[in-house]
């Protein structure tokens, strides 16, 4: 079993470290959080002061941090990963950060001697607690061989996207549609209903028709259809819109740099934009319907 140093034990990283503890691999857990290092040791983890200590004599560094700013300081700062681990270590970011800013710290760490991999997730705090993520893996074919077992402890489909950065591509695309789809499944719900009809049967017939998606079969926004969706629960998350709006920004960014036309990715930006300064960023990303629910104007996008 390998030995890894886990860095950022949030909602997400807390069971990403569980699972592995379960796999059997030892692991040294960091957080600046020491509440997050508590819950952490008490899944069976060794707790560690620093990075340094996170680090040092490892075989895997794993990070799940907020943003690409927080990886940046933990990989290159003065008491960081590049100053403490040994060059052999292999170093697998999960956070979900821009494409470039993936491209960027990949060749700057290789450059400095190591391996590493992006490799964001899919799933969720609910996901990361069962094991059952999907990874999205930027790198190459021998470090994403090197990451398999150890990715598979907190996993469930693991993908090789391509060169560095391409998970970070991969996720960036998959949650713009993500968000996308969302907002058309909610649009679709409530012009059904304003149209007389009811949820379970628009979503009987929308669910085996040529509208169906994810967003609909599996996190259905309007109440009733799919017991387990937040819908059915005040809109508590779930997946926030603050979340989204964070990926649909890095969507608009990664468009920005690579000149691809996303009108509509665009467009559900704003909408998370509105919805996050009208207080709901707490709120699951569904809560797109009930903020339709409400509305009488069929150009609210426009007029907003
Ligand atoms: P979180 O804020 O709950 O956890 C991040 C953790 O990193 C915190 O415990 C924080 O204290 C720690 N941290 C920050 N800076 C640090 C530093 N310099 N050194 C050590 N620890 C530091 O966030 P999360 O919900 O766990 O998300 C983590 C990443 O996963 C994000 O990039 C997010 O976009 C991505 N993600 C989240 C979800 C989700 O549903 N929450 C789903 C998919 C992907």
């Amino acid at each position: 079993m390998s030995h890894l140093a886990f860095i950022g034990l949030g909602n997400m990283g807390g069971g990403m470290c569980a699972n592995l503890v379960s796999s059997g691999h030892p692991v040294r857990a960091y957080d600046l959080n020491p509440e997050a290092v508590d819950q952490a040791v008490a899944a069976g983890a060794t707790p560690a002061l620093d990075i340094a200590s996170a680090v040092a004599g490892c075989d895997v560094v794993i990070t799940m941090l907020p943003a690409g700013k927080h990886v940046h300081s933990v990989y290159f700062g003065d008491q960081g990963v590049l100053a403490h681990a040994p060059r052999t270590a292999l170093l697998i970011d999960c956070s979900t950060i821009s494409v470039g800013e993936a491209r960027d710290a990949a060749t700057r760490v290789q450059a400095a001697g190591f391996d590493c991999l992006d490799a964001p997730v899919s799933g969720g705090v609910a996901a990361a607690q069962a094991g059952t993520l999907t990874f999205m893996v930027g790198g190459s074919e021998a470090a994403f061989e090197r990451a398999r077992v150890t990715l598979g402890s907190m996993g469930k489909n693991i993908f090789h996207a391509g060169r560095s950065g391409n998970g970070q591509a991969a996720k960036c695309a998959n949650n713009m549609l993500l968000g996308i789809s969302m907002i058309a499944t909610c649009e679709a719900f409530n012009l059904a209903e304003k149209l007389g009809l009811e949820s379970q049967t628009f979503f009987d017939i929308a669910s085996k028709a040529s509208g169906q998606c994810w967003s609909m079969t599996a996190y259905c926004p309007a109440p009733g259809p799919v017991p387990s969706a937040p819908s059915n629960r005040q809109y508590e998350p779930g997946f926030a819109v603050a979340m989204m709006l964070k990926d649909l920004r890095l969507a608009r960014d990664a468009a920005a740099a690579s000149g691809a036309p996303i009108p509509f990715g665009l467009a559900a930006h704003a909408r998370y934009q509105r919805l996050a300064e009208a207080g709901l960023s707490a709120k699951d990303f569904s809560v797109v319907m009930q903020q339709l629910e409400g509305s009488t104007s069929p150009i609210e996008e426009d007029s907003a």
